[in-house]
């Protein structure tokens, strides 16, 4: 997964993972609010219904207060003794006897009072059984209750009235007779008052469960009240009480579990909360170790390619120029690998990261991009040289793992970032410099040049066209004639391809190696071979040689390919000798080795190309069972230079006679060249001595001419 598609994806998840534990814990908490919202309101409307019962119990007791004394009065006013005795001279002492005495003690009134027909003279006044004087008790509002009172027939008038102690309940109506027909004169008005006190209120409260009912002056915060109001309206005081808040006192009861609910539910938030948050936290912990594994190496520790290219972009976008980049590629690693193993492969790896991070103190960052390639990036005022030379001085060290000493080298490309070019243009110039630099040969640094891109270009049109010679059959064989040392006649011809494009001829030392680098050798292989054949039938006498690249040779098919390709064309197999240079034997010894037992089954023969400028040994040549050698042309051309070449030669000649490995010369020139190898035992020259290569047409006019002759 690339690193922006880890991220991506964990983003999500935690993302998903919050709204998840937002939701829940909103919804939790509206349903809590809800919760308390209704419980809140059940104990506010059950304290509310019951201050409303309390305020009317309040209100009805004030009620039954009145009426109770309202009815004892109209039970004394309303009686025709009274009325009779009142009316008589000897009024003051039945008052007194029936009313004025029983004040002392009788629940019912605590004060009785007669006022005359005139409304104002007292003919009587007890209370508690003591004479007292109402005018200065009461003042003037009970006078004017009196006033109301006197009407006959008038129903008792009742009211609070403030006294000289507090506040007193009188119930005033005019005395009569029960049963009273026709005018009566003007009537006296008896008043029963009734203290407004605790022992009242203590009975008020039993009565109508109001307790802790008492008389204040004003409300009372906290209390719940109702007015005690005069006949004219004015507040006189008021009864307050404490409300009962029926609702409270349940939740009360209730409260220890609402209070385990509440935290049982804020425990259980706070675990989600924190299993949310530790998911969170863990996923953001995946995403790093994913975004860190997407752009590292996990091998040496280093950056990778994808971590590399964030890097450069990073490095561009804030213009932290000039950044440079050098990719570093081990010379020889595969051999180590090849001969130490892979552990000591992986080892000398991490040693190499080590050395190439901390190699100056300039470079920002050191990367990985695959089996032995490298990059360091660098920004800095150091010199593209420099950094090359501190490179591969480094590297030209020797590493010692596990007591082994191993020496690798490098190449390097560099390229420079130049105006406004992304990350990857940068990367793919220093990769085209360490292509060029490792081409040139081992330890070799290049800097990127555009020179490069068109040398690049050439040879990717050079491709193409070569791709299509081939197709077309374009590549034509020349023969270059293998004289017999001996005789001078002519034994055998060198089959060499031929390319001749409308820009001139194109040497085989270039498209040979073009072709093998880009996969066309074997179409050009099996052409060739077809084409020398087909020429080689119209002579009959001589051998024919046909060159093969180490590549066509490791294919595995490559053998049965020539097999059918002589059987097609019914060419004698003993004929043919197939020339081959040393490299394939180091390179891939056994594919090699299978392939050519195959072909010397069916009695082709090998010849052992440019012997001599490589490391092949004469034990080689036998081991792999050739049946001919051919001296480089570079060792014919040494014998002109001076006597050392020629012992050299003499030596290695001998050598291969010794083991009938029977010998060829190439690329003599001269008839000196010519006698030296003759005498050194060679049996077989070319070269342009001898004959240059020439078509097919020239050999057969040659071979025609010969015959005459
Ligand atoms: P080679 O196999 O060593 O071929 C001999 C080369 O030496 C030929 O070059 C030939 O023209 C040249 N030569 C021969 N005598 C003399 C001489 O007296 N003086 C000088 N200066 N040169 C001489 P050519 O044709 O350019 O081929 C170069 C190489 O290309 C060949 O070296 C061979 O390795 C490869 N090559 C050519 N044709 C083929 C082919 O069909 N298949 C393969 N695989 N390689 C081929
Ligand atoms: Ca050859
Ligand atoms: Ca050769």
């Amino acid at each position: 997964m690339s690193s922006n598609l880890a991220g991506r994806h964990v983003r999500t998840q935690t993302f998903s993972i919050i709204v998840t534990t937002v939701c829940f814990l909103l919804v939790a908490l509206v349903l809590t609010g809800l919760m308390a919202h209704v419980v809140a309101t059940m104990t506010r409307s059950a304290n509310e219904i019951d201050d409303a019962r309390a305020n009317r119990a309040a209100r009805a007791s004030i009620a039954a207060f009145v009426s109770r004394l309202s009815a004892t009065t109209t039970d004394n006013a309303v009686w025709d003794d009274a009325y009779k005795a009142i009316s008589s001279a000897g009024a003051a002492d039945w008052a007194y006897e029936n009313w004025g005495k029983t004040s002392e003690d009788y629940p019912l009134y605590d004060g009785a009072i007669v006022i005359g027909p005139d409304r104002s003279s007292v003919v009587s006044a007890y209370g508690k059984g003591k004479p007292f004087e109402p005018r200065a008790f009461f003042g003037q509002a009970f006078f004017r209750q009196i006033n109301t009172a006197a009407d006959f027939e008038q129903a008792p008038v009742v009211n609070f009235i403030k006294s000289e102690k507090g506040i007193a309940l009188i119930a005033s109506q005019a005395i009569q007779p029960y049963d009273e027909e026709g005018e009566l004169p003007k009537l006296s008005v008896l008043s029963f008052y009734k203290e407004l006190n605790a022992e009242v209120l203590g009975t008020l409260s039993n009565e109508h469960e109001l307790e802790g009912l008492r008389l204040a002056a004003a409300p009372e915060p906290g209390l719940l009240n109702t007015p005690i109001t005069d006949m004219r309206g004015a507040v006189l005081g008021h009864l307050v009480w404490p409300s009962k808040a029926p609702g409270s006192a349940v939740f009360q009861q209730v409260y220890p579990y609402v209070a385990a609910a509440t935290i049982i539910l804020v425990l259980f938030l706070a675990g989600v909360l924190l299993v949310g948050a530790s998911e969170a936290r863990r996923l953001r912990q995946l995403a790093q170790a994913a975004i860190y594994e997407a752009n590292h190496d996990s091998l040496s520790g280093l950056l990778n390619r994808n971590g590399l290219l964030s890097l450069l972009n990073e490095l561009e976008n804030s213009r932290t120029s000039p950044t440079k980049l050098y990719l570093i590629d081990l010379d020889g690693f595969k051999a180590v690998n090849d001969a130490w193993g892979h552990a000591v492969g992986d080892d000398l790896i991490r040693m190499v990261s080590n050395v190439l991070m901390s190699c100056h103190p300039e470079v920002v960052a050191a990367g990985r991009l695959g089996g032995d390639e490298f990059a360091l990036v660098h920004v800095g005022s150091a010199t593209c040289e420099e950094m090359e030379k501190t490179i591969l001085a480094l590297l030209a060290e020797p590493f010692k793992i596990d007591g082994r000493t191993i020496e690798v080298g490098a190449s390097i490309g560099a390229a420079a970032h130049d105006g406004d070019i992304e990350a990857l243009e940068l990367l793919r110039r220093a990769d085209m410099a360490l292509y060029r630099a490792k081409a040139n040969g081992r330890g070799q640094a290049i800097e990127y040049d555009p020179q490069l891109d068109r040398e690049r270009q050439r040879i990717a049109d050079l491709e193409s066209l070569l791709k299509t010679a081939i197709g077309t059959g374009a590549i034509e064989a020349v023969f270059q004639p293998l004289v017999s040392a001996s005789t001078g006649a002519v034994t055998g011809l060198e089959a060499l391809a031929r390319w001749r494009t409308e820009a001139g001829n194109v040497s085989p030392e270039i498209f040979i190696p073009l072709a093998e680098r880009c996969g066309l050798i074997d179409a050009l292989g099996v052409h060739m071979l077809r084409t020398s054949v087909s020429h080689a039938k119209n002579w009959p006498d001589l051998a024919l040689s046909v060159n093969v690249s180490p590549v066509q040779l490791c294919n595995p098919e490559f053998a049965a390919e020539v097999i059918s390709i002589l059987q097609a064309l019914d060419f004698d197999p003993k004929r043919l000798t197939l020339e081959i240079t040393e490299g394939v034997l180091m390179t891939n010894p056994d594919q090699a080795r299978r392939s050519i037992d195959q072909l010397k089954r069916v009695g082709i023969k090998f010849a052992l190309d440019d012997f001599g400028c490589g490391y092949a040994s004469i034990g080689a040549l036998r081991q792999f069972g050739f049946d001919r050698m051919k001296i480089d042309r570079s060792l014919v051309s040494a014998l002109d230079e001076g006597a050392k070449g020629a012992d050299v030669l003499r030596a290695t000649i001998s050598l291969a006679t010794a083991l009938q490995i029977p010998v060829t010369a190439e690329g003599i020139e001269n008839s000196r060249q010519a006698a030296i190898l003759r005498d050194a035992g060679c049996d077989q020259l070319q070269g342009y001595l001898i004959g240059k290569p020439m078509s097919a047409g020239d050999i057969s006019g040659k071979l025609r001419e010969d015959a005459a002759a």
